[in-house]
């Protein structure tokens, strides 16, 4: 292996659309936290750099349909998701964002550059264009006829009946997701980067020169490389993103996965002025860490666009993790299918190391692999608790009984050889678990440290240093005893701080606790003193125990899986200053509380007269009797409902809704209706007549 000089860490991107859940940290962020505090303990020249992803058409659309701008969207996640990485202790040193200027600047430059080396390909085509949303659509924004099995609803990237991958052109009747509108056809010209010209080098540096690459990853890109590359458009008609920054290019931004990966070289250039050495020199080792959906734009698209620019090094690997399912199932950010970093930190305060510990044990480095909540509980009780915060209390406790609270000698002229088995056993696990970590094998790593202290359980009952002291309190503990109970804790202890050394990369607020009972400072925790065995001196007064980990029980294991299956769990938190509930999204809405329902007045009213409002298709005018009042109320009803139909009936009226006017009359109400599958609107009536102006609760 190379002689590296420094290391540039990345993560990916998470994008600002959505707060961050499990699946995520287990695919990215807590594999790379755990190399890169792992790195740093070696005391490595090293940079961790990430942010948020904030361009690209989700955004956009999502604030059209949320009547905002993309900015206050990117805003609020960027700031959500900020929070979660903290929470969860993942250490960058730098956490940027891609609408910032320093990255505007940055990736406007990269273009300009590759645009002047005369490196793209300017083509003109015809895209679908929604008129009435006035703008280009995305393949994912346009919907169809399936050509293959008549699905009516099938995107234009796939249809996900029969799961054919389609292109727009091949949908038949093809609309707008946005407005349902019909699309036209319309002439746009785009830069496009031929990435087949990369296809020899790619070939030669990624299936030649880098066969360590992961078996995933590997796979993956030789699988694109086999069957062939070709240009892509690395721009877009938009007007959210990063100016194409040509003279004839108004409308159009930069691809966002042309402009995310860029990210990371913005962000370490806000970082430190020192930038270009991480990302000129040759000597750097550059390590993307990826969700396997985005091994083509790591491994093809942005080493590509690296290698034409020429200024910068190339990743030396790319440990890309599978995807995390929970409880047997894909998670689904639409159907709130997920477990939310920032629920989760409500609802085990402390237990940020817990998390951290079963996402790394049970990480998808291989395959796909599930979180059961029930196997949460399991690996936190009977491996954090049983084993390693077991052995950690047995000693400190031990220690202050047996020991007088100090740490006692090691006697080497009695050393027998179940003391020089642990021994080796600790100088052995330090090296198995750097050489692991380094291997990105970090489920083996972590499995060492716990079997680490699984061996210093197994090494206590074997010597049993409470038999040694004499039964009867009147009498003295032999000295020859004394000196057995000495070099066992003695040796407990020195593995207690070895284990504070290997269990920082994964569980650091674990390792902090460690350090204290302990009495030491982080100095010990740098990774040369791995595997050594006078970290502690003799004679040194400890602090009392204190747990590492409680017991989780089964009431809260339950509660968990109910709240996921109930769909209860909010699927994000606004930290905006209005409410929107609009960001819920479909099915999401989140519960409320009785109070909440409380505030709704409902009466039930009797239409006493109905007619069309004057130059609408939908709205018929009502007057309704509730009683003590009358009041007029304008509702969207007008095509299931004739005016007619309509009188003497009884419907329920939401009595104290904020009047509005609608065409100039003013509605002083609502009244509910029920909508069915293909949109058709039915009244809710009391099913028999009551008196006008009874309340519904
Ligand atoms: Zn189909």
């Amino acid at each position: 292996m190379k002689d590296f000089k420094r290391y540039l860490i990345t993560a990916a991107l998470p994008y600002a659309n959505g707060p961050v859940h499990i699946g995520h940290m287990a695919g990215v962020y807590i594999p790379a936290d755990i190399y890169v505090r792992y790195q740093r303990a070696q005391k490595k020249d090293i940079l961790f750099v990430c942010g948020s992803d904030e361009h690209g058409v989700p955004i956009t659309i999502r604030a059209m349909k949320e009547g905002v701008s993309p900015q206050q969207i990117v805003d609020k996640y960027h700031a959500l998701i900020k929070e979660s990485f903290k929470q969860m202790g993942i250490s960058f040193d730098i956490y940027s964002r891609t609408s910032n200027k320093v990255h505007h600047e940055t990736a406007a430059g990269f273009f300009k550059t590759l645009y002047e080396k005369g490196l793209f390909e300017e083509k003109e085509t015809e895209q679908y264009y929604d008129e009435k949303a006035k703008t280009f659509l995305a393949d994912r924004y346009i919907i169809g006829t399936c050509p293959v099995c008549a699905n009516p609803n099938a995107y234009g990237d796939q249809c996900e009946k029969c799961g054919s991958s389609l292109s727009p052109e091949q949908l038949i009747n093809p609309r707008s997701t946005l407005s349902d509108a019909i699309l036209v056809k319309k002439k746009t010209k785009h830069w496009y980067f031929p990435l087949q010209n990369y296809e020899q080098w790619l070939k030669q540096w990624i299936l030649e020169e880098h066969k360590e690459w992961k078996n995933n990853v590997y796979g993956q890109c030789k699988s694109w490389l086999d069957s062939g590359l070709q240009s892509r458009a690395m721009t877009r008609d938009s007007n959210w993103g990063i100016k194409v920054p040509l003279p004839d290019a108004e409308g159009k931004v930069l691809y966002v996965w042309f402009d995310a990966p860029i990210g990371y070289i913005s962000a370490t250039k806000e970082l430190t002025d020192h930038w270009k050495d991480y990302w000129g020199k040759e000597d750097t080792r550059l390590i993307h860490f990826i969700g396997k959906d985005n091994i083509v734009f790591h491994c093809i698209i942005f080493p590509s666009m690296l290698k034409a620019h020429g200024d910068f090094v190339l990743p030396d690997n790319v440990p890309a993790n599978e995807f995390l399912n929970i409880e047997g199932e894909k998670v689904s950010t639409s159907r709130n299918w997920a477990v939310w970093v920032q629920e989760y930190v409500k609802d085990f305060p402390g237990c940020e190391d817990v998390l951290r510990y079963v996402l790394c044990a049970n990480a998808p480095e291989t395959k796909d692999n599930d979180f059961t909540w029930k196997d949460f509980q399991e690996r936190n009780n009977s491996e954090l608790v049983a084993i390693f915060g077991n052995f950690v209390n047995r000693t400190m406790v031990l220690m202050h009984k047996l020991c007088g609270g100090k740490v006692p000698k090691l006697h080497t002229e009695i050393i027998d050889d179940i003391d020089k088995t642990l021994i080796e056993n600790i100088q052995q696990s330090a090296l198995n678990v750097q050489h692991s970590i380094e291997e990105f094998k970090f489920r083996d790593a972590l499995f060492e440290v716990i079997d680490l202290a699984r061996k210093g359980n197994k090494y206590l009952q074997e010597k049993e240093p409470w038999k040694k002291v004499s039964s009867d309190k009147a009498q003295k503990t032999s000295k020859d005893n004394q000196l057995l109970i000495d070099n066992c804790l003695h040796l407990c202890l020195q593995l207690t701080a070895n284990l504070a050394i290997l269990i920082n990369p994964f569980l650091p607020n674990t390792a902090k606790k460690l350090l204290y009972q302990l009495k030491v400072v982080d100095k010990l925790l740098d990774w040369e003193n791995a595997g050594k065995l006078k970290l502690l001196s003799v004679g040194y007064s400890l602090r009392p125990p204190e747990l590492l980990f409680r017991k989780i029980e089964d009431e809260e294991i339950i509660a968990q899986i109910e709240k996921l299956k109930s769909g209860l769990i909010k699927k994000e938190e606004t930290k905006m200053e209005k409410p929107d509930n609009t960001l819920l999204g479909v099915g999401g809405k989140p519960q409320i509380q009785n109070d909440d329902f409380a505030k709704l007045d409902l009466k039930v009213g009797t239409i006493t007269a109905c007619e069309k409002v004057e130059k609408t298709d939908k709205l018929l005018k009502l007057e309704v009797n509730l009683g003590a009042e009358k009041r007029t109320i304008v509702s969207g009803i007008a095509q299931h409902y004739k005016p007619e139909e309509m009188l003497g009936k009884q419907v329920i009226v939401v009595v104290n809704l904020a009047p509005r006017k609608m065409r100039g009359i003013e509605s002083q109400g609502m009244i509910l209706t029920a909508e069915d599958k293909d949109g058709k609107l039915y009244l809710l009536r009391p099913e028999n007549i009551v008196q006008p102006g009874s309340s519904v609760s």
